[in-house]
C-alpha cells in the first residue's frame, strides 16, 4: 500500500463537512462540501487552509427503482 499523507481528519472517499481557519486572517468558516486531503482557499486572503475538522453525515440513501 502506498503511504500517502493525511492532510485532513476525514480520509473517506466521500465528502464530508469541513471547518477552516485560516491563520492569517483569524477567520472561520464551514463548508459542506470538503473532501479527504483537498484544501479550501481563504476568501481574504488566498492561503491554502486544510480543514482541522471534518464531520461525515448520514446521508439518505435514496434507491431509485428505474422505470
Ligand atoms: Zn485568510
Amino acid at each position: 500500500m502506498p503511504t500517502q499523507k493525511k492532510l485532513t481528519p476525514y480520509q473517506g472517499k466521500r465528502r464530508a463537512f469541513g471547518h477552516f481557519y485560516c491563520e492569517e486572517c483569524d477567520k472561520e468558516w464551514t463548508s459542506a462540501n470538503s473532501w479527504a486531503n483537498c484544501y479550501q482557499i481563504c476568501r481574504d486572503c488566498d492561503t491554502c487552509v486544510y480543514p482541522y475538522k471534518q464531520v461525515r453525515k448520514r446521508l439518505k440513501v435514496v434507491v431509485r427503482i428505474g422505470i
